[in-house]
């Protein structure tokens, strides 16, 4: 009878993660309901976001703001030669979606460090890595802290790769993992930033989709022991995972935290003000906090804002810029093309004579935190009126 066949049919559908349901631990729901952030849609990324999509995992936001080139596409499973030219971010959400429509996937086409609220990461359970950059995942480490969300990092090079896993409070973080070589290169990339844009990059890995394939499927399993937390499975906090696909020699390395590294900050407790970056000053957010925690406060965001340049030769300008977006240009002097110096600031008062320029005009992004700090006393407010300008209408 039709009846039976429509029940049959449905019935199928009900089934479709039937053989996780096998594992003993497993709970579909968890992953149904989890909120995953994938910060990079190149070689890792694909794999990742594939894994995530074959799982049910039914929230995933991609950042990425490149676009596909054609050498992508070996590597890239989910990207075709038709795609060359589009935004990563788009396309992997698309393909994933197409792969399992039970999974929600939202792009993003944006700078992981200048565009990304704290409040985003806040909002996440796990936090996956597929970058080449280690300014960028120091980023990451300081916001995750920040919320105290876990995050997974994964490299690759050749045959070879390894997936780290820092959860806050467990052992060591990625900052305490650095060598004095990754602060030169962070260094050397900051410095040449003010010179030309060319000498930003990193220089290009050789990578391959084995490789990516291996240490994206190590990451996401540890994803999905840390999303079964009851079940107290082992997983690698604060440890490396390190596959030797040349010498087959893989291993576990535990890394040593680091008593004074400067990541390890918790933020206790997070105040949701009706407030966006696009329409509160640096002026009517320091006099709220005021009326909240005193009339000595001080407003301190998390970066350098670049105030203004002078040049020796009298010239001065205004600038208003995160000093990680300043660039050679912005630099020069127009009278006499000199080099200019610049003053940064990361704490206000309201006084300031630009203090009338709203937080997103100085490069704070949607959705981000801000720290009210009097004598020892700290709190600390999010911009939540963003929060459908970011994740769009609920
Ligand atoms: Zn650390
Ligand atoms: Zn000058």
């Amino acid at each position: 009878m039709a009846n039976d066949i429509e029940f049959t049919n449905m019935d199928f559908e009900e089934d479709k993660y039937s053989r996780f349901k096998l594992i003993s631990w497993w709970d579909q729901d968890i992953l149904k309901n989890a909120k995953i952030m994938v910060v990079g849609a190149g070689a890792l990324g694909n794999e990742l976001v594939k894994n995530l999509a074959l799982l049910g995992v039914g929230n995933v936001f991609v950042f990425d703001m490149d676009k596909i080139e054609s050498t992508n596409l070996t590597r890239s499973v989910l990207f075709r030669m038709s795609d060359v030219g589009k935004y990563k971010a788009e396309v992997i959400s698309e393909r994933a979606e197409e792969i399992n429509p039970d999974v929600k996937v939202i792009p993003f086409v944006a700078n992981i460090i200048d565009d990304v609220g704290l409040g985003v990461y806040r909002r996440m359970d796990v936090v996956l890595g597929g970058l080449d950059n280690r300014e960028a995942r120091l980023s990451i480490n300081q916001n995750c802290y920040r919320v105290n969300k876990p995050w997974i990092d994964g490299a690759i090079e050749v045959l070879n790769g390894f997936a780290r896993v820092f959860v806050p409070g467990q052992g060591a973080c990625y900052e305490c993992t650095m060598t004095e070589t990754d602060w030169m290169l962070i260094n050397k990339r900051k410095s040449c930033a003010l010179l030309s844009n060319e000498q930003m990059n990193e220089g290009k890995i050789p990578t391959t989709p084995t490789s990516s394939s291996v240490i994206a499927g190590i990451q996401v399993q540890e994803m999905l022991k840390l999303l079964h937390s009851e079940r107290k499975l082992p997983i690698l906090a604060g440890k490396g995972y390190v596959f030797n696909g040349l010498t087959h020699d893989s291993y576990v390395v535990e890394y040593q935290e680091k008593p004074d590294c400067m990541s390890h900050d918790i933020y206790p407790e997070i105040e949701e003000k009706q407030w966006s970056v696009h329409s509160e000053s640096i002026k009517t957010v320091a006099d709220q906090i005021k009326s909240d925690m005193g009339e000595n406060v001080i407003v301190e965001i998390d970066r350098d804002i670049a105030t203004n340049a002078e040049c020796t030769c009298g010239e001065s300008k205004v600038l208003l810029v995160p000093v990680h977006k300043l660039n050679a240009s912005m630099l020069t002097c127009s009278k006499c093309g000199k080099q200019m110096r610049f003053n940064s600031k990361h704490t206000f008062d309201g006084t300031e004579d630009y203090s009338d320029k709203t937080f997103g005009e100085i490069g704070i992004p949607p959705l981000h935190v801000v720290k009210g700090r009097q004598g020892i006393e700290t709190k600390y407010y999010e911009f939540t009126a963003d929060y459908d300008l970011v994740f769009g209408k609920k």
